[in-house]
């Protein structure tokens, strides 16, 4: 537009008519033709816009007509770029806040999973910890029997390594026998009992270590019950071989000192016979009451020397067991006839009732003649003069079971569990009766044992089997024998009388 204007001017200087028309017609025709492109063409300078830079100035002319849209254009421009910028920074400040939020649910996540991570380290870490420092053998086994977990003790009582075991049968990895040698079988095994009753077992045992050699261990067997559902088994193992010695040298030092006692006491017991016969000469009355005295005191050293022989026989498993047919009903008698002599004094009744065809049992005699002694005599000692005593001999599907009950100062109810222990004598009768080792019952229960029955006691009111004891009501002792008898064991000893 400027061009054509400037050559109006320079055809206007040179005054020649034709050249001023035909000039004019030109300039005309420029003016249209520039203003038309101006106004329909969009400025190049727009597409930079529409291509996002709204910074972009299209120019302002405000002399003209034509310059007018552009000054419209780089207004509408600036508003446009005004809300591009204000929908922009919303957008960013929102995306931040997301991010910012993500961020940290990111970090927490990040954190708990460490803490999760750092949590289950020191889990296992104790758990390793606890079974590596444990003494005892823990092995760990799922249903079958499989092992899962062997602990370091384990591996050193068995020889096996875990790496070995795991994933192995626990009873045939390690077999285990009794004490004749006999291997038992798996469903004898404790973890297999566990396993299939869902009880706790306790138990000892001998296991045969990698390398055949022999380990004796006391075992608990515990199940893994999840949701009333066994899933698996641990059994905790200890070396008690060490142990084992232990007793056997002191079992063995009680035999002995006890064998050596017997001799001055015997010798003890003839002199006073002598002095009391008056061998001597004749005794005041004076020194008859004191030689009867010692006399007295030396029968009680003789029964307690013979009751700690008998155990320590028993215990060491050099007892003979010797049984024969027996009729109980006969030994019962004899042993009546010799407590008559006691009880008689104190005026007490004994009952007896007998099975009526009892047949011969296969028991041995002489040991079960001293349970039946030692159960009778308490009987007596621990009723008052004028009680009453009942011996009942039954048989009940394949068994013989014997009571003895009395109505006398009975036992303690806290003394229940302490009953069968060595030396135990309750609270309530040492004042009344002093006389008493408190090892008769413990000897009676070793010697039912190894004859094949069950000892126990209960209430001589007269509630079933497992009942109890009622102080100053008196008491019931019963034990059975298997109808089948007793078998025989080869010793070196029999029990001292
Ligand atoms: P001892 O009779 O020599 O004390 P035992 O081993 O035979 O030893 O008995 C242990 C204890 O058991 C007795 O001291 C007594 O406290 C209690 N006891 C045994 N039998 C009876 C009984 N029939 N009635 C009450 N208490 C009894």
């Amino acid at each position: 537009m400027t061009i054509a204007l400037l050559s109006i001017l320079l055809y206007l200087t040179q005054k020649t008519e034709v050249y001023l028309l035909v000039g004019l017609i030109v300039a005309l025709v420029l003016i249209v033709v520039v203003s038309i492109e101006s106004i329909t063409r969009p400025p190049k300078k727009t597409e930079a816009i529409t291509q996002g830079n709204l910074d972009y100035k299209v120019g302002v002319q405000t002399r003209d007509g034509i310059g007018q849209p552009s000054g419209y254009f780089d207004e509408a421009t600036e508003k446009l770029k005004a809300s591009y910028f204000e929908d922009l920074e919303k957008k960013v400040s929102e995306k931040t806040k997301a991010l910012t939020q993500r961020i940290e649910e990111l970090d927490s996540e990040q954190q708990k999973n460490k803490e999760a991570e750092e949590k289950a380290l020191i889990e296992e870490a104790k758990e390793k910890a606890t079974l590596t420092g444990i003494g005892e053998g823990v092995v760990v086994t799922d249903l079958q029997g499989k092992i899962l977990v062997f602990n370091h003790a384990a591996e050193q009582m068995t020889n096996w390594t875990a790496s070995e075991v795991v994933g192995r049968f626990w009873f045939e990895t390690v077999p285990a026998m009794d004490e004749k040698g006999h291997l038992i079988l798996r469903i004898d095994r404790d973890m297999y009992k566990a396993l299939t009753t869902g009880k706790k077992v306790f138990a000892e045992s001998i296991y045969l270590q990698k390398g055949s050699k022999k380990i004796t261990v006391a075992v608990t067997a515990t199940p893994i019950i999840l949701k009333d559902r066994i899933i698996g088994a641990v059994e905790v193992f200890r070396d008690i071989g060490h142990e084992k010695e232990v007793d056997r040298m002191k079992t063995e030092f009680i035999s002995l000192a006890s064998h050596q006692l017997r001799t001055p006491l015997s010798a003890v017991k003839w002199f006073c016979e002598m002095l009391l016969n008056g061998d001597a000469g004749e005794l005041n009355p004076e020194q008859k009451e004191y030689a009867k005295n010692v006399s007295d005191s030396n029968e009680r050293m003789i029964s307690l020397v013979n009751s700690l022989l008998n155990i320590s026989r028993i215990e060491s498993g050099r007892i003979i067991i010797d049984p024969k047919p027996t009729n109980i009903n006969k030994l019962l008698s004899e042993v009546i006839t010799e407590i008559k002599v006691k009880s008689d004094t104190k005026k007490q009744q004994i009952i007896v009732s007998v099975h009526s065809d009892l047949p011969l049992v296969n028991i041995d005699p002489q040991l079960i003649r001293e349970v039946y002694i030692n159960l009778l005599t308490n009987a007596s000692k621990y009723t008052p003069p004028g009680g009453e005593i009942s011996v009942f001999i039954s048989k009940k599907d394949d068994e013989i079971i014997s009571q003895v009950s009395d109505n006398g100062y009975g036992i303690p109810k806290k003394d229940y569990d302490k009953i069968f222990q060595k030396f135990y004598r309750g609270e309530n009768i040492i004042k009344i009766e002093t006389e008493g080792n408190g090892l008769g019952l413990y000897l009676a229960k070793a010697i039912v044992e190894s004859s094949g029955g069950k000892i126990w006691f209960s209430s001589s009111g007269g509630s079933a089997l497992g009942g109890e004891s009622i102080e100053k009501k008196g008491t019931s002792f019963y034990f059975s024998l298997p109808l089948s008898g007793t078998q025989a064991k080869k010793g070196e000893v029999t029990l001292s009388s």
